[in-house]
């Protein structure tokens, strides 16, 4: 704008200048051609004046010397007399303009070029009394000669003037632009400060949209800040591309479960955040087919990545990614699928053998001293899947059921209850059980506590030697209640130690199954140990014996 406004004020002036140039030289060559004229005419009557006293063309000679040519033509146009030419080889001059303007008005005058002396020659003629004219010339530079011989001068002044002028557009066009600067430097007081009368509509609807667009974007800016604060909070992996696989955003949880550090990826490209291999053909893969889903382990954690294009307006315009870890739900996934394959083969074993002795018994093929026999390993075996559906429904509902009210319980006389039910079974086993303990409340659900004591007290007794002991104690240290299940038997070997609470796991089966385990117990204990908030440790020495010990937090009256 600046520019333009400048080489206009140039443009005008240069204009300004030319014109002015141009009358100049016309109204001034005007007045010179009246000049030369009226000089013409006053030497022309007094010439006119003084020759008719004497009427003798040789008379004029006298003034031969007054700087004009003189010429008297008769009223047929014949020269009678020229003071600078020969008037016998002169032509007839009746149709020279100045000569018939005389004759019909009385005086004429007329201008000629002469190319030859390059001057133009002013001529005034004069009709005498006698008819006869007198005419007077005199030479003078035309217009063009006189403009040419201005020329530098003229040229020279221009120039001046032409610097000038550039010069004063420049300040002009400051003094013209300085106001709208200055609008245009504090978008927020445009209407103060709005010098020109004809700029205020234009201030005054800028001002409004500068408005709008500020309100307009501390919006945008707020969604932005909650879509941050929702994304920054969000467990899962967060990623928003647009379709040329630049980042616009990404949250704390992607950068960690990809396995990346800290960094500014925000406007960088996909690669820049993660060269996973997988991330990216999933991100192709979406890219060409809207949704894409791929399932990776990295780090030691299995995660989900869900990538679905995001479109507005019929139009693609990002992809947002989703980066789950689904580790515990697909080790859960795995222990399920364990576990039923688990249940379907522990109840197999024990079905067999029943149908076995009941079709043995049923073809008449078991002898009748056998009879009795195969009745009471029916009978085993039909306790044993008794215990066992027991145990899986137990764990079941453990797994499934919604947590059970806990309330106020003194583990003391449950432990002892407990205890004195198994007395009968480690007498046959012959071994010692002993109970030592003092009044700890705590929160829990009484069935299951006696569930898990009655689980551990019955492992202390199957897995011990005659002769040995079981010692149950119950303590308060600090702030936890201890329940401590100790024997001499035959420990746990440290390789199956962190696996024996597993699902099924046993170290020896063969003494598992002869002493009527199910391989579920100490799965059930930790599972009541873990709704209960308690913790469980292990300490065991191979043919020395066990000590599991499970602290709960005691119960604040
Ligand atoms: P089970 O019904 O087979 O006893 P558990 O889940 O109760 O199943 O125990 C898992 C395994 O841990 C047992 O098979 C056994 O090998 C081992 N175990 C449990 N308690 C003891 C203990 N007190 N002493 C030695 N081994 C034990």
């Amino acid at each position: 704008m600046k520019r333009r406004i400048h080489l206009w004020l140039c443009v005008t002036g240069v204009i300004a200048l030319l014109l002015t140039a141009a009358l100049t030289l016309g109204i001034y060559f005007q007045s010179f051609q009246n000049q030369v004229f009226y000089d013409l005419k006053t030497d022309g009557i007094i010439l006119a004046e003084s020759y008719q006293l004497v009427e003798k063309p040789d008379d004029l000679d006298r003034f031969k010397s007054s700087g004009f040519r003189i010429t008297l033509i008769s009223a047929d146009g014949r020269v009678l007399y020229d003071s600078s030419a020969n008037e016998d080889t002169m032509d007839n001059h009746s149709t020279r303009p100045e000569f018939t303007a005389a004759i019909e008005d009385g005086e004429g005058t007329a201008v000629r070029h002469s190319d030859t002396i390059h001057r133009d020659v002013y001529y005034y003629a004069k009709l005498l009394e006698n008819g006869e004219v007198l005419r007077v010339a005199r030479e003078s530079s035309s217009i063009f000669a006189v403009f040419f011989s201005a020329l530098p001068f003229l040229l020279l002044l221009a120039a001046g003037i032409l610097l000038l002028c550039f010069f004063l557009a420049g300040v002009l066009t400051k003094r013209i632009v300085a106001p709208i600067d200055a609008m245009a430097a504090d978008m927020d007081a445009i209407e103060e400060n709005t010098e020109y009368e004809e700029l205020i509509p234009f201030s005054r609807t800028i001002h409004r949209q500068n408005g709008l667009i500020r309100r307009q974007l501390e919006d945008l800016r707020q969604e932005q800040e909650k879509i941050q604060a929702l994304t920054s909070n969000m467990s899962e992996g967060f990623l928003l591309l647009d379709m040329e696989k630049r980042i616009l955003s990404v949250n704390g949880s992607a950068v960690e479960l990809m396995g990346e550090s800290g960094g500014e990826y925000v406007g960088q490209n996909l690669l820049y955040f993660s060269r996973n291999q997988e991330l990216l053909i999933c991100v192709e893969q979406a890219l060409e087919n809207e949704n894409a889903s791929v399932e990776i382990t990295l780090g030691g954690r299995r995660l989900q990545i869900i990538a679905s294009l995001v479109e507005s307006e019929g139009k693609k315009i990002g992809l947002i990614c989703l980066i789950l870890d689904i580790t515990e739900k697909s080790e859960l996934e795995q222990m399920r699928r364990e576990f039923t394959a688990n249940v379907s083969h522990e109840l197999k074993t024990p079905l067999t053998s029943i149908s076995g002795f009941a079709e043995l018994i049923e073809s008449g093929m078991a002898k009748p001293a056998d009879v009795r026999k195969f009745a009471s390993k029916i009978h085993t075996e039909s306790a044993r899947l008794l215990t066992l559906i027991g145990d899986i429904i137990m764990l079941s509902e453990l797994d499934e059921a919604p947590k059970r009210e806990l309330e106020a319980v003194d583990l003391c006389p449950l432990v002892q209850k407990c205890t004195e039910r198994l007395q009968a079974a480690a007498e046959r086993a012959e071994i010692s059980l002993s109970f030592d303990g003092e009044s700890v409340p705590v929160l829990a659900d009484p069935a299951q506590m006696e569930d898990l004591v009655m689980n551990l007290c019955d492992n202390a007794i199957r897995y011990n030697r005659k002769g040995g002991s079981v010692a149950v104690t119950l303590k308060r240290v600090q702030d936890r209640a201890v329940l401590t299940v100790k024997d001499t038997g035959i420990g746990i070997p440290p390789e199956h130690q962190s696996r024996i609470f597993e699902r099924f796991y046993r170290v020896d089966k063969s003494r598992s199954k002869e002493t009527g385990g199910t391989g579920l117990g100490l799965a059930i204990v930790k599972h009541i140990a873990e709704q209960h908030h308690a913790k469980l440790t292990l300490h065991s020495v191979v043919d020395e014996g066990t000590e599991i010990k499970v602290s709960f937090p005691l119960c604040e009256k």
